[in-house]
C-alpha cells in the first residue's frame, strides 16, 4: 500500500510505550456544578437512526488557564507564565502537570520543559518532577472535591532545532504542540500518568478546559493557533472548552474561507514563507471546508467558530490540537483524518494510551467516508498477530510497531463498517458525539451509541476486540 503514509498518518495517538495509570482517591461526593448530560436512546430494536439526543454540555466547572508564551524565533526559547483555576470533582493529594516536550526524542536535539516555583493562591509550594513528563504538586493537604485551586508557575520551553514531530524549530517557523505544563485530569477518576511515547504518537489525556492564551512574537512573525483570535489584541486568544492548545509560529502566507458546519466557521490555512507545497494552498483550504461541512451533518455540529491549519517544513503527516492542526508539506492526503479528530479527540474526548482505537479508529472512518476511502479499507487484510485486537491499549501496541496503522485504523473503520448501513454508522456515532462531547469516552461508550442504532451492536464490535 504505497500511500500508507499519507493514508495512515501518524498523529497523536499513542506509539510504542506500555502505559500505566494513576488513578486519584475516589472518596468523596461531589459538590462541583455538574455539566448538562443527555440521556442515551433505548437500545434498537431493529437498525434505524434515532432521535439525536440533545448536546451534552462543557463541565461550568472545568479548568481555566491563563496562558502566555514569548517565543523567540531566533534561538528557540520560549518564556512562558501560566496559571489555572482547577476544581476537582475528587479528593485528590495532588496535582498533576505533564511536561511533554521531555519524552522521548523525535530529533537528535531534543526540547526540554523547565518550570519555576509554583504557588497556590500566590504562596510557594512544592513540586517534583517524577519523571521528565511528570511534574507533581503538593500543598501538604488535600485538594478537595468543589473547592477551586489557584496555582501557577513560569515555564521556559527550549527548542534547539528540527523535529518531526509537534515541536519543531526550522528557520523561521515554529510548531508549538503539547509545549506547556498542562493538568492530565480525567474526570470522576483522577490523574493520568501514562508514561510518555515516541515518534509522532502522544499519550496525552487532557480534561476540557478554557484558555486564555497570549502568544508574543518577534515583528513580522505571525501566529496559527487554538482559539478565536482577538482583533484588538495580536497574539491573543480565547480558546473555549478546547481540551489543549496548539501553536504555529512563523511568517505564513494564507488564505481563508467560512464553512458552515452547520454554524460558521472561519478558517484559515496558512503555510510558511518559501516553503514549496505542489498540493497548493487553496487545495487544502477546499478540503478543510469540505470536510468540515460533511462532518458537520453526519457526526453534529463542529464545537468552536474557529480552525486554522499551518504547514511548515518537513512534518511528515499531520498532528492534531483542538481547532488548530498542523501538517508538512505535501500532505493534503491527512488533511480530511485531522478535521475528523476535531470531533474524536477534540470535541470527545479518550484516554489515548488506554483506548487509542477511540481516536484514530474512528477518525479513520470519518476520513473514510469523506474521502471515499471505505472500499479500499475494508478489503484491506489485517495481519493475523493483530486481528480482532482493535480496542487494546497501547502496551499491547508498543510490541507490534509495524502492525498498528493495520490493527488500530484500518481495523477500527472495519469494526465500524460491519455494524452495517454506512449511513447508520455515521447515525451511531453522531449519537456518540452527543452523548460524550467535552469528556473523556471510554469503549462501553462506544458501544451503547453503536445499540442505540443497532440491534447487535455490541456482538458486533466485540468480535472485532472492542471493549464492551
Ligand atoms: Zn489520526
Amino acid at each position: 500500500m504505497l500511500a500508507l503514509a499519507l493514508l495512515l498518518p501518524a498523529c497523536a495517538s499513542g506509539d510504542g510505550v506500555p502505559a500505566a495509570r494513576g488513578h486519584a482517591t475516589t472518596s468523596t461526593t461531589s459538590t462541583v456544578p455538574q455539566p448538562t448530560t443527555t440521556t442515551a436512546p433505548a437500545r434498537a430494536t431493529t437498525p434505524a437512526c434515532p432521535t439525536i439526543p440533545a448536546r451534552a454540555t462543557p463541565d461550568p466547572a472545568r479548568p481555566k488557564y491563563t496562558l502566555r508564551a514569548d517565543v523567540h524565533p531566533s534561538d528557540g526559547s520560549v518564556d512562558g507564565q501560566l496559571r489555572v483555576i482547577f476544581t476537582p470533582d475528587v479528593d485528590t493529594d495532588r496535582l498533576v502537570f505533564r511536561l511533554w516536550p521531555n519524552g522521548p526524542p523525535a530529533g537528535p536535539v531534543p526540547p526540554e520543559l523547565t518550570t519555576g516555583q509554583v504557588t497556590i493562591s500566590g504562596r510557594p509550594v512544592s513540586s517534583t518532577a517524577e519523571d521528565p513528563t511528570t511534574l507533581v504538586v503538593r500543598s501538604g493537604a488535600t485538594f478537595r472535591a468543589g473547592q477551586a485551586v489557584d496555582v501557577a508557575m513560569p515555564w521556559r520551553l527550549t527548542v534547539p532545532g528540527k523535529a518531526n514531530d509537534r515541536i519543531s524549530r526550522n528557520g523561521d517557523s515554529m510548531r508549538l504542540g503539547s509545549f506547556f505544563p498542562i493538568l492530565s485530569w480525567e474526570p470522576g477518576v483522577g490523574w493520568a500518568t501514562e508514561s510518555a511515547v515516541g515518534g509522532f504518537a502522544e499519550s496525552s489525556t487532557a480534561p476540557t478546559a478554557d484558555f486564555d492564551l497570549t502568544v508574543v512574537v518577534p515583528e513580522g512573525f505571525g501566529v496559527l493557533a487554538s482559539g478565536t483570535p482577538d482583533p484588538a489584541r495580536g497574539g491573543h486568544f480565547t480558546a473555549t472548552a478546547m481540551r489543549d492548545v496548539g501553536v504555529s509560529v512563523g511568517r505564513f502566507d494564507t488564505v481563508s474561507a467560512v464553512a458552515m458546519a452547520p454554524q460558521p466557521v472561519q478558517v484559515t490555512v496558512g503555510i510558511q514563507r518559501g516553503t514549496v507545497d505542489n498540493d497548493g494552498l487553496n487545495a487544502y483550504l477546499d478540503t478543510v471546508v469540505g470536510s468540515l461541512e460533511d462532518f458537520g451533518r453526519r457526526f453534529g455540529a463542529y464545537a468552536w467558530t474557529t480552525f486554522t491549519l499551518a504547514i511548515t517544513p518537513e512534518l511528515g503527516g499531520g498532528i492534531e490540537y483542538p481547532g488548530h492542526v498542523m501538517q508538512g508539506q505535501n500532505t493534503i492526503g491527512v488533511t480530511s483524518h485531522e478535521v475528523g479528530h476535531q470531533w474524536f479527540y477534540g470535541l470527545v474526548g479518550n484516554d489515548q494510551g488506554r483506548d487509542p482505537w477511540l481516536d484514530e479508529g474512528v477518525t479513520s472512518w470519518a476520513e473514510a467516508r469523506f474521502e471515499g476511502r471505505l472500499e479500499r479499507f475494508k478489503a484491506r487484510v489485517i495481519p493475523p498477530a493483530v486481528k480482532n485486537k482493535v480496542g487494546e491499549p497501547m502496551s499491547f501496541w508498543a510490541d507490534r510497531r509495524q502492525n498498528y496503522s493495520d490493527g488500530v485504523y484500518i481495523q477500527g473503520a472495519q469494526a465500524l463498517a460491519a455494524l452495517g448501513d454506512p449511513t447508520l454508522v455515521d447515525c451511531a456515532l453522531r449519537v456518540y458525539v452527543a452523548l460524550n462531547a467535552y469528556r473523556i469516552a471510554r469503549q462501553p461508550d462506544l458501544v451503547a451509541a453503536a445499540s442505540a442504532v443497532f440491534p447487535n451492536a455490541a456482538a458486533t464490535l466485540t468480535a472485532y476486540g472492542v471493549k464492551a
